[in-house]
């Protein structure tokens, strides 16, 4: 295995944790009840530091904070262009700090420090930009109605949007839900999640830098069940948009509707289908369907994490697999050159290696991996099992961590009936030289996104999101802008009667 020696002895990172409180009406404050919870170094499990935690009374002081600036401004009444400019602002502070904030990012979740600082901080900056161009561009419509009237639409923000994000890229989410949002004039009450509190704190910072009023934002870190709950049932939140795993998207669903029937947008888990054509050049296809699984330490709600393969270029498929697997290099993810860093934390560590016995008990064949690297932190070999049926939970059921399935295939009918059998639907892979079969693929499979030759092109244009029980509503692209706007039909008679 091409793992690295400083594994068991880290390397220090190059920044220090400035903020830990809690982020209401553009104070820093420690929480209602004073307590902290600790947030770990998933590469030795060790402590780097106490956060606020926040819960009820916290989330209703920051919602009371996003309400007040919303009702009385000045967000909602300054000009949409004065708002474009503060995201803009944002995106260059974000560029000035970028590798600080990459390092913040890779020590709280243990990503490779190249990967966040040359793919996902950028990335940011990027996102805010695109939003920040819309600010000044949402308008409604001038509408044919019939009969003497003169009829318009206003596209107006919501009001207090309530955002839960997940820990596998928690700056990025961050840019996803909060950009959106502030460019169409909303308020927000951000719960980050409890692996990863820093860098949304960090960033709220350099929005405030940027220009953002008190209020605007708040982050209250804290966990699922209390601060999350909380924001999710308040009377006074107006949306929530929440990130992470079908059992807690469907709690969020049930208490929106419990509470004030607030809009619910919710991107969930995954179980993608990696479509590997019998026409497809072997080694570009396995290079692709590594990365599409094992990118971020296989922790991506889109990941390929079926990989079908075509039975006449499946033995070939699968020995270069196997030896990509073998190769990849696991390490420091601050180490120059790591491809892949631990597992969040140990929770997560746990579930993958029951899911490596799963797989094995069930009787698909462990062709590499399926065990911890070193004796601490969070570590896992790259992993491939083949002979994996489809009735296996292993090629059934999200495992969300560097384990690639390998599964056979005959012809095309048979692999849209298997890869539709699913309940999620949020993305699939297409490897393919054959245009008709990409177009057949492509219409035929009940996903929100098709990668056809590529994988995870996340640019900020592209709409994303889930069919059945992968999510409710887009993100991204102009799609993500209705998630953040009412529409008001104004009627104007002709003639005054
Ligand atoms: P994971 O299992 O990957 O941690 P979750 O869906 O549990 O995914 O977590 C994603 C986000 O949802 C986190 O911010 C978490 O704190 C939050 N969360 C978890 N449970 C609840 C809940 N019952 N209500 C609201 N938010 C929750």
């Amino acid at each position: 295995y091409s793992t690295d020696a400083s594994i068991e002895s880290p390397i220090s990172p190059s920044v220090k944790v400035n903020y830990t409180q809690l982020l209401i009406n553009g104070q820093f404050v420690d929480s209602a009840s004073g307590k902290t919870f600790p947030t770990l170094d998933p590469r030795t499990g060790e402590v780097i530091a106490h956060v606020a935690e926040g819960d009820a009374e916290d989330v209703n002081r920051a919602v009371s904070a996003a309400r007040k600036a919303f009702d009385e401004g000045p967000w909602p009444k300054m000009t949409a262009y004065e708002r474009s400019r503060v995201l803009f602002r944002f995106a260059d502070l974000i560029e000035k700090h970028n590798d600080e904030i990459a390092a913040l990012e890779t020590w709280d979740n243990g990503k490779p420090f190249e990967q966040a600082a040359k793919i996902e901080v950028p990335m940011v900056a990027r996102f805010f930009r695109y939003y920040a161009g819309f600010a000044d561009k949402i308008h409604g419509l001038t509408v044919p109605a019939d009969g003497e009237y003169h009829v318009q639409t206003l596209h107006e923000p919501i009001g207090v949007a309530g955002q839960i994000i997940p820990w596998n890229f928690p700056l990025l989410m961050f840019a996803w839900k909060v950009a959106p949002a502030l460019a169409c004039g909303n308020t927000v009450v951000l719960k980050s999640a409890e692996q990863t509190p820093l860098s949304a704190l960090y960033a709220a910072t350099l929005l405030q830098e940027a220009g953002l009023p008190p209020g605007v934002l708040n982050v209250v870190s804290g966990f699922g069940p209390t601060a999350g709950a909380s924001l999710a049932s308040h009377m006074d939140v107006d949306k929530v948009a929440f990130t992470g795993s079908t059992d807690t998207g469907k709690k969020i669903l049930e208490l929106a509707a419990k509470s004030n029937l607030k809009t619910v947008t919710l991107e969930l888990g995954g179980k993608s289908p990696f479509i590997v054509c019998e026409d497809a050049d072997v080694d570009k296809a396995v290079e692709m369907a590594h990365f599409a699984l094992f990118f971020n330490q296989g922790q991506c709600c889109c990941a390929g994490s079926r990989t079908f393969v075509h039975e006449k270029v499946y033995d070939e498929f699968l020995e270069k697999a196997k030896a990509r697997a073998e190769r990849r290099l696991v390490g420091d993810p601050f180490k120059g050159g790591i491809e892949q860093g631990p597992q969040i934390d140990s929770d997560q560590f746990e579930k993958i290696l029951k899911y490596i016995d799963y797989g094995v008990k069930a009787g698909a064949k462990l062709e590499t991996g399926g065990e911890r690297v070193g004796t601490k932190g969070f570590y896992i070999k790259p992993t491939v099992f083949s002979d994996v049926q489809d009735d296996m939970r292993i090629a059934s059921e999200e495992i969300f961590g560097p384990v690639q399935t390998i599964l056979k295939y005959k012809d095309l009918n048979e692999v849209i009936r298997r890869a539709n059998n699913s309940r999620y639907g949020l993305a699939a892979g297409v490897f393919t030289q054959n245009i008709d079969t990409a177009n057949t693929l492509t219409r035929a499979l009940r996903v929100g996104s098709v990668f056809i030759n590529c994988f995870d092109v996340f640019d900020a244009s592209i709409p994303f999101g889930g069919y059945k029980m992968s999510g409710i509503g887009r993100e991204k692209g102009i799609y993500g802008l209705s998630n953040y706007l009412q529409v008001k039909a104004v009627v104007t008679p002709l003639k005054n009667p």
